[in-house]
């Protein structure tokens, strides 16, 4: 059953009205319609795109909460030190981690000789991947 967003009448099927007002779009009766600006609007087409921007929303909210959480408890002394065994533990040539934490290779090295000290986000993706050897 389709009720009117405004009214809260039902709607017949086919009889829905979509008009616009300020920013929302309604769906309402033929008799609510009046209130506002009248828009064409495919119900099913609204539905599943509004959907894919929800889940794409949550996605996004996932991926932050995931950085969020990261711990950055990895002592910077022997920083570079650390990088290099984390990885050579794990089995990954620099080349590899830095394709894997889609950086350049030279940072990469440049990290492990202690030559820069990484930025939080560059650390953040090298101890997601090195995590357990860490
Ligand atoms: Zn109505």
């Amino acid at each position: 059953m389709t009720e009117c967003e405004i009214c809260g009448a039902e709607i017949k099927k086919g009889h829905a009205r979509y008009i616009q007002i300020g920013t929302s779009k309604l769906r309402v009766c033929e008799a609510c319609a009046r209130y506002g600006t009248a828009v064409v609007e495919p119900e099913k087409k609204e539905n599943s795109s509004s959907l894919l921007a929800r889940r794409r929303d949550l996605y996004q909210m996932e991926r932050d909460i995931e950085i969020e959480e990261l711990d950055m408890d990895v002592d910077m002394e022997d920083y570079g030190r650390k990088v290099k065994e984390a990885r050579e533990k794990a089995g990954l040539k620099q080349e590899e981690l830095a394709r894997m934490i889609n950086e350049k290779h030279s940072l990469l090295r440049k990290i492990e000789n202690e030559t820069i000290t990484p930025t939080e986000e560059v650390r953040m993706k090298i101890e997601r991947v090195l995590k357990p050897y860490l």
